[in-house]
């Protein structure tokens, strides 16, 4: 039977009877798919000490398939991210990342750009300094991210309706729309969140340098935040529960 060998990211795990383990991996060569580890779960198996979270493995899967869900032939690790599996912080914001691809990508999105831009995302918050580490930059900067390689971005420099530049205070962030809105196109009680120029040009930067555009209060950032996903829920079908966002936000308070 041809197979096809492919290095991917475990996003999610589902114990599946006594003894297996149901996987959703998002793979280089086959996108996001479902592949089932038999006996994964007895001590002796061939997959102990493999198939971790935070870990860049290597998959053995059957090229064709009668279900959904493919027989996990083999697996060998690649590569782990050590500061992400042992710090709860990075640890929040990974499975955010995690989840984000699985509630906002379609299976099977087979997509080397979505592939190339989660294992990059994950290797820097594995690598950020501490004292530096802004969980909350890495978000926003992994939402753009997202929104870029799914084919929407929104953008910052311009009003969305009017087109005039949008450089001052009283501008108007439209999710619908994914841009700013300038006070004269807004009027009054038009709805959308109101941004500072400040946080407008901060985006724009992160947008085209990634991280190194710095960091901003925390409320400003968390601005930005809401707005991504409020963004990206509308431009990839319908904004989606998220339980790794409550975890991450406790989290954020203690950092
Ligand atoms: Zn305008």
């Amino acid at each position: 039977m041809a197979s096809v060998k492919s290095p991917g990211l475990i996003l999610k795990k589902i114990p599946f009877s006594d003894s297996s383990l149901i996987l959703k991996v998002f793979t280089r060569e086959s996108g996001l798919i479902t592949l089932i580890a038999k006996g994964a779960k007895r001590p002796k198996s061939r997959f102990s000490g493999l198939l971790d979270f935070f870990t860049l493995d290597q998959f053995v899967y059957p090229e064709k398939s009668k279900s959904e869900i493919h027989t996990l032939m083999e697996a060998g690790l690649i590569r782990d991210f050590p500061r992400l599996k042992s710090d709860p912080a990075r640890q929040s914001l990974g499975h955010v990342f995690m989840e984000l691809y699985l509630k906002y990508v379609a299976e099977p999105a087979q997509s080397h750009p979505h592939y190339e831009m989660l294992l990059e995302r994950l290797e820097q918050i594995d690598e950020a300094d501490d004292p530096a580490f802004d969980p909350v930059l890495h978000l926003c900067d992994f939402l753009l991210g997202l929104c870029a390689v799914s084919g929407f971005s929104p953008q910052f420099s311009e009003c969305v309706q009017c087109g005039r530049p949008a450089t001052g205070f009283r501008v108007r962030m439209d999710p619908d729309l994914g841009g700013p809105v300038c006070a004269a196109c807004a009027g009054a009680g038009a709805g959308g969140i109101a941004f500072p120029g400040r946080l407008l040009r901060w985006l724009g930067r992160l947008q085209e340098m990634g991280i190194r555009a710095g960091r901003l209060p925390r409320d400003e950032e968390s601005q930005a935040e809401a707005f991504l996903l409020s963004f990206l829920g509308k431009h990839a079908g319908g904004a989606r529960p998220m339980k790794t966002l409550d975890f991450y936000h406790e989290m954020l308070e203690t950092f």
